[in-house]
Formats: C-alpha cells, sequence, structure tokens
C-alpha cells in the first residue's frame, strides 16, 4: 500500500492539474494526483490546443507570453504524440474595421517584443490559398503554435512520476478538509496543501468559487494535408467571444499534425448539457465556410462539446482560496488553460514554494475577487 501522506496533493489531471503535478514533484515535494475520470479527459481533451499570446489586458498578455516561452523549452522534448507544430497564427481581418484592429494588435505586440507581421489582402492570399477572395488582409503572429493537449497532459503526468508523484485513478475527491481530500469510497488522503485543478467542476468542491462553465463546440474533419497552413481566427472571434452573456459563433481553424482540420468555436453560458446541438454546430460551420468556401466540401469525422471554466474579470485563478488556506486553486482559464497551464503551474508552485514568480503574480491571485458570485 503506497503512503498516504503527501506534501500536496493535485486534484485534476487536466493540462492545468498534470502542469502543477509535474512542476511540484519536480521541485522535491511528495505529490498525490487525484483523478476521477482520464488523465486530461476534461477540458483538456475537448479543447483546440492552440497556444497563442494573447492581448485582451496586459495581464492576459504576461501570463500568455510567459506560458509561450516555456512551452517553447518544453517542446524540444515532447513526444510525437503530442502533435507540437509551430504554425503560427493568422488573425483575419474582413473589412477595414478589422482592419485597423490588425494595425492595433500589430502595434500592441511590437511594443512588447512580440513578432508578428501585417499581411494586406494580397499576402493573405498568398499565405491561405484557400481563404475566399476580397478579405482585407490578416495579422501573422509566426511565435504561436498548437498541439494535441490531451497527450502533453499524459507526458506531465508521467514525468510527475517519475519524479516520485502518485497517481490515484479513478478517484474522485468528495470533500477538501484541512488534513487533506476525501474520496467517494470515504478514504483519506492526507496532504498539507491540496491543488484544486478541476477546471470548470471547481464549484462542486468549492461551491461560492467565481466559475462558470462557458460550453464550446469543436468539429474534426477527415485529411487534408495543407488545405489551412496557420490557426486562423477571424478577428470577429474578439467581439464575439466577449459578448459575456449571449451565444456566439466565430471563425477558428486549425491544421492538425495529422492533416485533419480542427474547425471551431461556439460560446454559450446556461449549458449543462454536454451533446452537441445542431443548430449550434450548424451556425458554426456555415459561419467558417463564409471563410472557407471549400469547407462544405470535407468529410466530418466527429463534433463534440467542452466547457470552459470563465471567471467574470477572463483571468484564471491561481493562488490561495480566501478563507481555505491549505487549498491553492488553478483553474478559471476559459479559454486559454492550454495556452496559460505551465505559466500556471510555475506561478502556483512559486507561491507554495516561497519564490520569486518571473512575471507579477498579483493579477491572477484569488483573493482580487467575487467571492459572492452567482
Ligand atoms: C471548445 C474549446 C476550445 C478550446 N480551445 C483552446 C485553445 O485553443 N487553447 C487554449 O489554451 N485553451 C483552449 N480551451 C480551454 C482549455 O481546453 C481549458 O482551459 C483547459 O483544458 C483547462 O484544463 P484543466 O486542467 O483546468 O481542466 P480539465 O481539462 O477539465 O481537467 C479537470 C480534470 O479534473 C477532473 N476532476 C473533476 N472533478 C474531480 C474530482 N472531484 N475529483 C478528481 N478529479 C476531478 C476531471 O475528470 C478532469 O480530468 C478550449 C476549451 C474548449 C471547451
Amino acid at each position: 500500500m503506497p503512503s498516504r501522506s503527501f506534501d500536496a496533493v493535485v486534484v485534476g489531471a487536466g493540462i492545468v492539474g498534470a502542469a502543477c503535478a509535474e512542476e511540484l514533484a519536480r521541485c522535491g515535494l511528495s505529490v498525490a494526483i487525484c483523478e476521477s475520470a482520464i488523465v486530461g479527459g476534461g477540458a483538456t481533451a475537448a479543447g483546440m490546443g492552440h497556444l497563442t499570446v494573447m492581448d485582451d489586458s496586459e495581464e492576459q498578455f504576461a501570463l500568455t507570453r510567459y506560458s509561450q516561452l516555456l512551452w517553447r523549452n518544453l517542446s524540444n522534448e515532447l513526444p510525437p504524440d503530442a502533435e507540437f507544430l509551430p504554425c503560427g497564427t493568422v488573425w483575419i481581418a474582413a473589412d477595414a474595421e478589422e482592419m485597423a484592429e490588425v494595425h492595433r494588435k500589430y502595434e500592441f505586440y511590437a511594443a512588447r517584443g512580440v513578432c508578428a507581421e501585417v499581411l494586406d489582402s494580397r499576402q493573405l492570399v498568398e499565405a491561405e490559398p484557400n481563404l475566399r477572395a476580397g478579405l482585407a488582409g490578416g495579422l501573422l503572429v509566426a511565435g504561436d503554435s498548437v498541439c494535441y493537449p490531451p497527450c502533453v497532459a499524459h507526458y506531465l503526468i508521467a514525468k510527475a512520476v517519475q519524479h516520485g508523484a502518485l497517481l490515484f485513478q479513478p478517484a474522485r475527491v468528495t470533500e477538501i478538509i484541512v488534513s487533506g481530500v476525501r474520496l467517494t469510497d470515504g478514504s483519506l488522503i492526507e496532504s498539507k496543501i491540496v491543488v484544486l485543478a478541476t477546471g470548470a467542476a471547481a464549484r462542486e468542491l468549492i461551491p461560492d468559487l467565481p466559475i462558470r462553465p462557458r460550453q464550446g463546440h469543436l468539429l474534426i474533419t477527415d485529411r487534408y494535408p495543407a488545405l489551412v497552413r496557420h490557426q486562423l481566427i477571424e478577428l470577429g472571434y474578439l467581439k464575439s467571444a466577449h459578448a459575456v452573456d449571449s451565444d456566439s459563433v466565430a471563425f477558428n481553424i486549425q491544421p492538425r499534425a495529422t492533416g485533419q482540420l480542427l474547425i471551431g468555436s461556439s460560446r454559450q453560458f446556461a449549458s449543462d448539457d454536454i451533446g452537441v446541438e445542431p443548430s449550434m454546430l450548424t451556425q458554426m460551420l456555415q459561419r467558417a465556410a463564409e471563410y472557407i468556401p471549400r469547407l462544405p466540401q470535407l468529410s466530418a469525422i466527429r463534433a463534440w462539446t467542452g466547457h470552459r471554466a470563465a471567471t467574470p474579470d477572463k483571468l484564471p485563478l491561481i493562488g490561495p482560496c480566501v478563507n481555505r488556506p491549505n487549498v491553492y486553486l488553478a483553474t478559471g482559464h476559459e479559454g486559454l488553460g492550454i495556452s496559460t497551464s505551465l505559466a500556471t503551474a510555475r506561478l502556483l508552485a512559486d507561491q507554495i514554494l516561497d519564490r520569486k514568480p518571473e512575471i507579477p503574480i498579483k493579477p491572477y491571485l484569488p483573493q482580487r475577487s467575487f467571492v459572492h458570485y452567482a
């Protein structure tokens, strides 16, 4: 029987929990990981795996930028099934208004050392010949990448285990107590620290957290190598992704290392149902076909949904839980949890190990906010 007393127990083995477990175990803590279902099987399996630098706010930029540097290092050791592909992103402007956003975004990135290139209408067609004619242009951000997140989660868990961590699976945590966590069978795993990394399910264990599930649809096609070369996102995505309370779809397509195309995406609150909604899927694909006219001729393999863990200010919760000093939160990453998983793990470990963080931690501390959140 393995020891059931640890320095830290990480609840949830999605990409965030996996990254936290790996970081803590590598730094010498004794770590247990409790996963109720499958490693990387939650939002991590449902997500797109776009590793991107974002500019919604300075805080979001700092976290995504820091994480991208960590991804760059990790990519050198990832196995082939992680499908790390440094394809870059092209943000697509349909009209003059969105072209103005291209220039704003370019200035923002340039001022902060991120390489980006403005594409005019002709250069956009050269970069992506299967886009419809007549688009205004785009912004190429060459440093962005994509990966296959569930395999990265497996890789990080395997590394954590190499560093001495123990994976309990299937092991559903039903209660967090001062001395650790309780599992479904009533047994206890003792631990000084509990890291809550259960994504959109975080409120099942701590009901007053400011987290709401935000559903998204995705669809994957058969293999069409080189039909799309970069991660392509319409700049209208920013408008719709920010429409906080209404349902929205936006064109977002990703070339996979397998030659398949991953097509997204939608955003909906208030849907607990995990089934695919045909009307939402149809809207999403119609939107995508407006950008890639050949799309309706492609064969689809599978469509699915997943839940993003959304916070009111679009920043994750990384650090000690208000009023529960033994609990550290690592959740609330909404649509950026793959991108920011590695930075989350570093910043969490910095707090637990009392190290100086590389970027200011304050914007992500759970204490900043919203204990009362409907
Ligand atoms: C449609 C869609 C597209 C997305 N695209 C992107 C993208 O392109 N780039 C990006 O960066 N992010 C993207 N995201 C967001 C990203 O997928 C998530 O932010 C990220 O996967 C969150 O990881 P996580 O480890 O926090 O949560 P999860 O992957 O959900 O992991 C939580 C784990 O906790 C386990 N668990 C839950 N409750 C318990 C319990 N009580 N006891 C034990 N275990 C428990 C679950 O089984 C699960 O394995 C997308 C999300 C969606 C839905």
